[in-house]
């Protein structure tokens, strides 16, 4: 059998093997790893999936074939994937309209960073066995990735991760699932912004003295191990509604960085039963303008209450102007839509009101684009719209809509009431080095 090549999407002439881009993270031109060609599957080849572990193995199986990752990967897909992504259809005003939930924030940090984060520390932990010294993860966060790598990566033999976050500016329940792990887990907490946490990260990357040290890796969401898995859900979602229905779903996907959005197109590529893909921005419009005016121009990153969306030059765009060079392929690919902080507030309390549902603000830009479709697309027409957090993650700007207390998941509660611990750094490189004597 033939192995599943990667390739950087600067320099097509470079070509890994799917645990090699895992491993790595970014290719060494500074590209992204992107399939050679895509596997090709029938509906039948899910036909005997009952969950998202059993539908990730069959989906997975073929872009590691030939790779060191090939033999493990029913393994690794039943140890990241203890949740389900349960879809679940709400009552809507018309019957011609169909309109379901898919549920991403089942897993122990309540969003859907876990589904990514899970299976990338499933695979690390394989690849670098054997290794001489541990593997070390940095981590700049301005929330949620953090916590979902830490809690991914937390016990794990081979790899440490460190998580640096901006003093101050994260909510008090993000600082705790960032700070209550221990073992080979750190939490820096970083006297700076966003920002000074990312060029901390950087500077390390640059520094001759550190890097020749140890191994360092990152495990941003550009990582193809974050990727590969996070089509899973789409492709249980999609097998499942079209068992019900005969017809292939359209989705709308809240997006930031675009990598849950770019699954999708990737899950539809490989000849899943998908129909539209539309992405809900908040104010940061980089990709809404770029399919209305066709040119790329990414910018300075705005603040919303939908923060983890909060994102001015997506990364994957890289990655789907590479597939797509042409803007109206693009377009055929995907519709995009930005949604205000305004827009957000009013979809939280109207859907509470009218159907006792609570949204996450980023799952609210899903829902107010889902309301203001034409018609003509909402009839007789499956749609599902993608939940990426828990409400509970961000209560502060819910509970204050809905004038209702939001009950706190079970695995989030367990996170809530451990003891934390965070280590104070300047943001100088000179102060972190002692840290890696
Ligand atoms: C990261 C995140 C998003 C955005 O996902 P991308 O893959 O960056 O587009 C949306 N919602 C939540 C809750 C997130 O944590």
């Amino acid at each position: 059998m033939e192995t599943s090549q990667y390739r950087s999407t600067r320099d097509a002439s470079h070509q890994i093997d799917a645990a090699s881009a895992i491993a790595r993270g970014l290719a060494p031109d500074g590209g992204l790893y992107i399939p050679v060609e895509f596997p090709r599957f029938d509906l039948s080849d899910f036909a005997d999936c009952k969950t998202l572990a059993d539908t990730a193995t069959v989906l997975i199986q073929p872009f590691v074939q030939g790779s060191k990752l090939e033999n493990e990967i029913a393994d690794i897909c039943r140890e990241a994937f203890t949740f389900e992504t349960p879809l679940l259809d709400l009552p809507v005003d018309q019957a011609e309209q169909q309109v379901s939930v898919l549920e991403l924030f089942h897993g122990p940090t309540a969003a859907f960073k876990d589904v990514g984060a899970r299976f990338l520390s499933a695979c690390l932990e394989r690849t670098e066995a054997g290794h001489e010294g541990k593997l070390k993860i940095l981590v700049a966060t301005s929330g949620d990735t953090g916590g979902a790598v830490a809690a991914a990566f937390h016990g794990r033999q081979n790899v440490e991760v460190d998580v640096f976050y901006p003093a101050g500016q994260v909510s008090a329940r993000q600082e705790q699932q960032l700070t209550c792990w221990g073992d080979n887990i750190r939490a820096f907490r970083v006297d700076g912004r966003f920002d000074d946490c990312q060029a901390l990260v950087k500077a390390v990357f640059q520094d001759d003295e550190l890097m020749s040290k140890h191994r360092f890796s990152s495990a941003n969401s550009i990582n193809l191990g974050r990727l590969l898995p996070q089509m899973a859900y789409y492709a249980y979602s999609s097998v499942l509604a079209h068992r019900k229905t005969h017809q292939a779903p359209s989705f709308i996907v809240p997006t930031g960085n675009l990598g849950n959005a770019l699954a999708a197109v990737w899950a539809r590529r490989a000849g899943l039963p998908i129909n539209d893909i539309v992405l809900a921005t908040n104010a940061n419009r980089s990709i809404p303008d770029y399919l209305d005016k066709g040119d790329w121009s990414p910018r300075q990153s705005q603040a919303t209450l939908a923060s983890a969306m909060d994102v001015g030059n997506p990364s994957n765009m890289e990655r789907l102007l590479t597939l797509f060079p042409d803007v109206d392929e693009v377009r055929h690919q995907v519709s995009a839509y930005s949604v205000t902080d305004a827009q957000i507030e009013q979809q939280i309390s109207k859907d509470f009101e009218q159907y006792k549902q609570v949204w996450c603000p980023h799952t609210a830009t899903g829902f107010y684009v889902y309301d203001h479709l034409p018609l003509n697309d909402k009839k007789n027409r499956q749609w599902i719209v993608v939940a990426t957090a828990h409400p509970a993650k961000f209560e502060t700007i819910v509970e204050p809509l809905i004038h209702a207390p939001i009950e706190v998941p079970k695995a989030l509660a367990k996170l809530l009431d451990l003891p934390s611990h965070a280590i104070d750094l300047s943001a100088q490189l000179s102060d972190l080095r002692a840290y890696y004597a």
